[in-house]
Parts: C-alpha cells; structure tokens; sequence
C-alpha cells in the first residue's frame, strides 16, 4: 500500500535550513523572561509585567532554574518558543548590546523582541512550507514570502518598532492555508484518505479532554483546535495541520506525528508523549517525557 514517507514528502536536506530558527539561549540576553508580560495562572513562575524580568533570571541572563521548570510545572515557560528571534535581536539588531548595560534602549528592544518573535515564527512556517515537495506548485510564491520575511528581520530597531505586522502576517496567512490545502489533498491522494478541505475546520474549537482514538484525523485541519488534555494515543496523524492548536496535556503517547504539518517544538514540549511517539524531522522527542509525572494520568 502507497504511504506518505519522508522522500515523496520533503525536497532533500531541507531540515538544515530550520536551524537558525531554533532557539540560542546562550546568545539571548534572556528577552523572553523579561519582555513578555506572564501570569502564574499562565505556567510562569510569578505574575509580571511587561519589562521587568522574572527573578529566576541570572546576572548573565541564564535561568536559575532551568532544569527544573518541567517539574516544577512551568508550562508557561516549557511553551514559550521565540523560534530564534531572541539571539537575532541580542546579536544583530542591537549588536550584542545587552538591555541591563544600555537601558536607555530596553523598552525598545523588548518592543522589537515580540515582533521579531513574530517575523521568525513565520520564517519557520514558510521555511517547512519550502521543504514540501508536495508544494512545489507553489514554491516560488513560498520563497519570495520567505526572502521578503527575512529581509524585514534586518531592519534596524526603529523600523521594525514600526512595521505593519498585521498586513504581513494576513499575507502569510493566506498564503500558509494555500500550501496546507495543497500538502493535505496530496497526502490524502497517496495515503488514500478521503480529503475534505475543511474537514474538522467547524469541530476544531472544542476537542477539550475528548477522546479522539478512534478518530479519522489523518489530512485534517486542525488549526488553531483546542486540544488540552485530549486523547490523541496511538493515533495516526498524517498530513493533519496543526498549525497554533493548543497540544496542553494532549497525550500524544505511540501517536504518529511524523507526516503532520506546521508543528512545533513548544508544542510538543507541552504534550504528553513517549518514545512510540513519532515526531517529524524537525522536533526531538523532551527530556521530561521519560520523567515519572510524564507517565501519570
Ligand atoms: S523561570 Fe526561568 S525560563 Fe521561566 S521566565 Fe523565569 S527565568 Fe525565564
């Protein structure tokens, strides 16, 4: 039987080009802890506001209990992905100058920060989106939104303070939902599945603590879908696109996520999965799913 795999899937070697967008803690000048405003109610260690830093972060910018957050429960903090948009603006946007030292410019660069966050989760997008083979009808269109992505990246701190976000992102957007479309109906097409373009779309707000096991969500549209704490065990997930659901607590133990679109490492992070999880290229399996809490209900 013909099956989706990762070579009529991907173009060759395109997980590489991800790299830069994962997260560089060492060279950060811990903006996530300090820019965001964050709630204990949220899985953050202390209610905040926005600019102060949370008094776990060090002197030279490390988290003292870094180790430990899964533990301790921190959801908020295990979540948080700035996919690589804090070692760009501690490097290249302020060159390396941090906000304690030069704190005439911090409110602007926890500003820059939360766009810059922004800019490079849509890098991320349109970056998998490149490596689809199953895309290539589309690829160009995909490049240049990339390039043009990138480009704004390196805008100095002003003008990123005053770029229109949101007429970018309504952009992206668009053109995201177009490349899920192609990629699902291609996955259905080779792994024989009935697509529906929509299918789960009007479901999707409420799969809270539902048991989906016996649930065909192979190519579905589940963007943006509520999944906390819902059973996803041992189910296949092929070519479903997952793009903003909220996985909290969805045990996603022995579930096949390998061939699922737009995916990310703070989601997985807050799921409960195991080593039966498949996970696509571009993830790893946490530390703290092999911890005892992890193995729990
Ligand atoms: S607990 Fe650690 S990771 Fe979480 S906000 Fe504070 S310093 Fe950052």
């Amino acid at each position: 039987m013909a099956q989706i795999t990762d070579e009529n899937m991907y173009l060759d070697n395109s997980i590489h080009y991800i790299d830069h967008l994962k997260p560089q803690c060492e060279k950060c000048f811990g903006l996530c802890c300090v820019a965001l405003y964050f709630s204990v109610q949220d899985g953050f260690p202390t209610d905040k506001s926005a600019g102060t830093p949370c008094p776990n972060l060090e002197a030279d910018f490390r988290c003292m209990i870094h180790e430990k957050l899964g533990a301790l429960g921190l959801k908020g903090c295990v979540a948080y992905e700035c996919f690589g948009a804090g070692q760009q603006v501690s490097q290249v946007t302020f060159a390396g100058q941090n906000w304690r030292l030069k704190s005439a410019s911090a409110d602007l660069m926890f500003a820059v920060f939360l766009i810059m966050q922004q800019l490079h989760e849509m890098c991320w997008y349109l970056t998998e989106a490149l490596s689809f083979k199953l895309a290539s009808p589309i690829c160009e269109e995909i490049r240049k939104a990339l390039y043009e992505t990138e480009r704004i990246t390196q805008l100095p701190p002003h003008s990123l303070r005053e770029f229109n976000l949101s007429a970018h992102r309504t952009k992206i957007k668009v053109l995201l939902r177009n490349v899920s479309k192609l990629v699902r109906s291609e996955i259905s097409r080779i792994n024989k599945v009935t697509f529906n373009a929509d299918k789960e779309r009007k479901a999707t707000a409420d799969f809270f603590g539902r048991d989906l096991r016996k649930r065909d969500l192979r190519c579905a549209d589940l963007r943006g879908a509520c999944l906390i704490a819902a059973n996803l065990e041992g189910v296949d997930l092929s070519g479903t696109d997952f793009i903003g659901a909220d996985f909290r607590d969805a045990n996603v133990r022995g579930a096949n996520l390998s061939k699922s679109i737009f995916l990310t490492q703070s989601q997985i992070n807050v799921a409960k999965g195991n080593s039966n999880t498949k996970l696509p290229l571009t993830l790893f399996h946490p530390k703290h799913w092999d911890a005892k809490d992890n193995t729990n209900e």
